[in-house]
This record gives structure tokens, sequence and C-alpha cells, in this order.
């Protein structure tokens, strides 16, 4: 039989794969694959649903990630997508695969760390599963949200011309991983030596301990308009733009001075030797929203809290560009993360 490596088509590559050219089959299912959530129609509302799966050796490290904090962000990443919809989530499910390495005492304190998340974003948590693992820790959190119908915002919907927006801080939690991974290394040289994050401290807490950007939603209804696309920034700005991109038939355009950077972020990339933009543009994690807005609501947007005007939508055929600050433009690419590396 013939065999094919999973790295010849990469995650997206992948999905595509296994569920291309399947049709669903009930009226009430509005979106399948391919977004942030699945739609649902459930009376006069839609229902939103999105599962999000967190594997310990994978997404984190046990040595440097308290589970306090994973439980919050186990949450936290899966409301993402129900705003990434325009939409508010109401309750979650929550399923483990748990190795024996973990005491009782460990996962009261991911839960604590959980039911914060529920209570700080307003969801219940309303069940799972528990199962045994040889290999280590398994999440897998399922969240259930609700939006009005002409509420909901797609990724294939953007429009030549349209406005791209973005939530503050890209690149924060990247750096915040390559802080932590590098301080590993000392430790695990030499068990004596303390950890120097303090001034370090946004760009790992943007990794530790995520928040998922209600508040933009909550302007978006206060201020009477919606996005015409949207997405939450989990591979990476330049992949998650490209999902817009390509779902809408179209091509960008990103000021580069325009894309927001923390301080931290920027001082530490230059330590890195790694340029800011290629952090912001290819880190993950961020959990920002980015957006698409109709030139029509300009006014809107400029006056929203903590969003920044980018760029803008052009025709596919212009490609997808960053205009550096030296003014020079470049195309780009998208580095995100991809759990079956794409040779190239
Ligand atoms: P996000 O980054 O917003 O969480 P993903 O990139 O994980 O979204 O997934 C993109 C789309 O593919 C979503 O609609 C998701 O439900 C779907 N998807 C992901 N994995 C699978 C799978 N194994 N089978 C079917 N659909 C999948
Ligand atoms: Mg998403």
């Amino acid at each position: 039989m013939k065999r094919t490596e999973l790295g010849t088509l990469g995650e997206f590559g992948l999905i595509d794969h296994l569920t291309k050219g399947k049709n669903t089959q009930n009226p009430s299912t509005i979106k399948g694959i391919g977004d942030d959530a699945a739609v649902i129609k459930t009376g006069d509302k839609m229902t939103l649903i999105s599962t999000d799966l967190l594997v310990e050796g994978i997404h984190f490290d046990m040595m440097y990630t308290p589970l306090k904090h994973l439980g919050y962000k186990a949450i936290v990443v899966n409301l993402s997508d129900i705003y990434a919809m325009n939409g508010t989530p109401k309750q979650v499910t929550v399923s483990l695969a748990i190795s024996n390495r973990f005491s009782v005492e460990a996962l009261e304190e991911l839960y604590e760390g959980m039911y914060t998340a529920c209570k700080v974003y307003g969801v219940d948590l309303v069940g799972g599963d528990t199962t045994s693992s040889l290999t280590g820790l398994v999440i897998s959190v399922t969240a259930i949200g609700e939006a009005g119908e002409d509420q909901i915002v797609y990724r294939n919907t953007a429009k030549e011309g349209d406005l791209i927006c973005a939530s503050g801080d890209m690149g924060g939690a990247y750096l915040g991983l390559q802080i932590l991974e590098r301080e590993k290394q000392v430790y695990m040289a030499n068990p004596d030596m303390q950890p120097q994050i303090e001034d370090k401290n946004h760009l790992v807490h943007r990794l530790l301990k995520p928040e998922a950007r209600k508040d933009i939603i909550e302007q978006f209804a206060k201020a009477g308009f919606k996005p015409t696309a949207m997405i939450d920034v989990s591979d990476g700005l330049a992949s998650d733009l490209m999902h817009i991109c390509h779902q809408s038939n179209l091509g960008a355009f990103v000021e580069e001075a325009n894309v927001p950077i923390h301080e931290q972020t920027y001082m530490t990339a230059i330590d890195f030797r790694i340029d800011p933009i290629t952090c912001a543009l290819s880190g993950g994690e961020d959990y920002e929203l980015l957006f698409t807005v109709d030139p029509k609501n300009l006014d809107q947007v400029k006056y929203m809290n903590d969003v920044y005007i980018m760029g803008e939508m052009v025709a596919k055929e212009d490609g997808i560009q960053l205009h550096t600050k030296q003014g020079k433009r470049h195309d780009i690419i998208a580095q995100g993360w991809n759990h079956f590396k794409k040779e190239e």
C-alpha cells in the first residue's frame, strides 16, 4: 500500500485532504469546516462550536508551565475562536487524558485555572470526559457560543478596499516561549541558577496566561458595526491574514510601521537577533483579533481602544505584501506554526 508522509501535506493540507468534497447533510449546519468555529442554526439564534487540543510536550512544557495558568489558557484559547466569529461564548466542555505522574492536587490546580477563566469570561463548564494516558497530559476543550444570525463574521467575506485591523500586541507570546526555553537550558545545565525574567514579565505572561479579546467584540456592539471578516491570531499574523486572503480571494497590503508591537517584544527580539517584524508576523499564540473593516466605518474603528489599522485588502493579483519602514515591498510568507512541517 502507498504511504504518504504527513509532512508532505502540512496541517491545513491534511485537514483539506481528509474532508474535501464531503457535504453537510443538515440544513441547520450553516458553516462546517473552515472557520474559527462551526455555525449551527438553533431557532432564531446561531450556535457556535469550536474545539482545541493541548498536548504536553507539543503545546506546553511542564517544566515552566504552572498548571493554574495552563487551565486558564486551555479555556481562553477556545473562547478566542468564538469571539473571532463575533459571538459570545456560553459553555465549555473539558476532556482530559492524564498520566499517573499527575496527583489529585496537581489537577486541582489545573481546574482552579479553568474555573477562574470561566468566571472572568462568564461561561459555564458543563461536562467532558476523563481517561488515562501513557505519555503525558492531553487537554481538549470545546467552547459553545451564540450569536444573532446577522452578527456572525466569517473569514471569507472581506472586500477589496477594506481596512486591515488588529487588536494590539503581536509576537510577544513567541518571544515569551524563547525566553522560557532559554532559561530551561540554563537551569538544566546548572540547577542553582535563578531564572532571569524580571524585565520580560510581559512576554512570559503573553505565553502562559493569554486573554481572549472579549472587549473588542463588546466595542463592535457598542459602536454599532461589525467587521467584514475576522479571525483570531493563533498560528501567527501572516498565516492568519493569509486565511482571510485566500478565503476571500483577495490580496493584502500591510504597513510595517502600523503593526502593533510591544516595547518588550521589540527590545527582546533585538537581543535574540531576530527582526521584530518577523516575530510579529510569524510568532503564534497571540490570541489577538485580526479583522477587516469597510472604510465607511473608519471613524468608528479609528477610535476603538487598542485597535490598529495596519493596511488594506487589495486585488488577489497584487499579492500579500508588507511595505517596510525602509519603503520596500516584500511578499509576506506564512512561517506560522505548522504541526506537520511541509518541506519546501
Ligand atoms: P483555529 O486555528 O481557528 O483553531 P484550525 O486551524 O485548528 O482553526 O482549524 C481550521 C478548520 O479545520 C476549523 O474549521 C476546524 O474545525 C477544522 N478542523 C481541524 N481539525 C480537523 C479534523 N481533524 N477534522 C475535521 N475538521 C478539522
Ligand atoms: Mg481561530
